[in-house]
């Protein structure tokens, strides 16, 4: 199977061909992904008429490279799959149409995929992993730990009540007037800092739902700067430190609690793993930790390359492509976009967010 993905659901527009063995293997053909944090950065956040602007701009450019690469025609394509939600809709509706409008020229399928579904399934198709796995994912507009059961068989156990974990990060750096994207510039500021100087709040810890809380640590960020204005270098270091500790703390115990409910959820699965997706899996502090609680707790810490974690195509491609496999039917060309499009049916209703 040969499948080309589209992705243009937040500030990446990216084309991609993935290649599926009838047993299961996965190839990347090609990945192109055109980043817009120049566009944005600007304005210390991704913009969404800026955005979807910048997506028309650029696919029909990077739909092109990507066969190009792949050394292949729309015509020797088996599917179109394109991200369909949730996320910007302005960015949604370029690429599930554009994706339409192919699959319609060429008659070819078209797959109208969920993107948080591209990255449940990217671990399948980096390390080959066998269901059922837990997934975190954190990045700037998602932060959630769901339980992968299937090729569309997802269990969102917890997730942000207010922000997301890069949001977080981003909304720290802006109030430290450090530069945007802020994760990377507090994970730097942090190495310098002492990470016991604040004690910062760490939200629902000890909980026992699985859910994540960001806004409070935020605010207390805000406060502890308001309280020694003005700022040095070496303060801003010390804020970044213990932010990033309380985060790592706070996801010790939500994740670890996770792992425990993995275990009792599926005691028959002798070495279960836990995968991250999203930006901050960028975060080498946060890499570190997650890594020895999965090695206490027995689990396997599953990082795909950084280029795979964050958004872009061949996630998108691959879930096109899994979906296939498993004899799932194509989308109809009167599909819509979704904005909010959460992974398991119910959770929307229950909580009442897409988030
Ligand atoms: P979506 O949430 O729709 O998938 P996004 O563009 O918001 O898309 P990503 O591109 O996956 O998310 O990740 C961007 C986020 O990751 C930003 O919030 C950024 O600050 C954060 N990030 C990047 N590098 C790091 C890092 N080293 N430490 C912490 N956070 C980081
Ligand atoms: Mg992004
Ligand atoms: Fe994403």
């Amino acid at each position: 199977l040969r499948i080309l993905g589209i992705e243009t659901s937040c500030d990446e527009t990216a084309a991609s061909v993935v290649l599926r063995e009838t047993d299961g293997r996965g190839e990347i053909l090609s990945d192109v992904v055109l980043s817009q944090l120049e566009e944005h950065s600007a304005y210390g956040g991704v913009v969404p008429e800026i955005a979807a602007r910048a997506h028309v701009e650029a696919l029909d450019t990077l739909i092109a490279e990507a066969l190009a690469r792949a050394q292949m025609s729309l015509s020797q394509v088996d599917a179109i799959a394109a991200t369909s939600g949730p996320g910007l809709i302005g960015g949604l509706i370029v690429g599930l149409m554009t994706g339409k409008a192919m699959a319609r020229a060429a008659g070819k399928p078209l797959y109208a995929i969920n993107h948080l579904e591209g990255h449940a399934l990217t671990a399948r198709l980096t390390h080959g992993l066998a269901f059922p796995y837990l997934m975190l994912l954190v990045s700037g507009g998602h932060t959630q730990l769901v339980l992968v059961r299937g090729i569309g068989d997802y269990e969102r156990w917890g997730t942000t009540i207010d922000d997301a974990l890069g949001e977080a990060f981003d909304k720290t750096a802006k109030l430290l007037g450090l530069p945007y994207p802020g994760g990377p510039a507090v994970e730097r500021a942090a190495r310098s800092g002492n990470p016991e100087r604040f004690t910062f709040p760490r939200p629902l810890v000890g909980e026992a739902r699985l859910d994540f809380s960001f806004s409070g640590l935020k605010t207390a960020v805000r406060q502890a700067a308001q309280a020694i204005a003005p700022v040095g270098e070496q303060d801003i270091a010390d804020i970044c430190a213990s932010f990033q500790h309380a985060v790592s703390r706070t996801l010790k115990d939500r994740i670890g609690r996770g792992l425990q409910r993995f275990r009792e959820t599926y005691p028959d699965v002798g070495r279960p793993s836990l995968v991250v997706a999203g930006g901050v899996a960028a975060n080498q502090a946060l890499r570190v930790t997650l890594d020895s609680l999965c090695d206490k707790n027995g689990f396997d810490f599953v990082a795909p390359p950084l280029h795979l974690c964050t958004d872009n195509a061949a996630m998108i491609a691959w879930a096109g492509a899994e979906r296939i496999a498993a004899g799932l039917p194509a989308d109809d060309l009167s599909v819509s976009p979704r904005a909010r499009w959460p992974l398991d049916g119910n959770a929307e209703t229950l909580l009442g967010f897409g988030k």
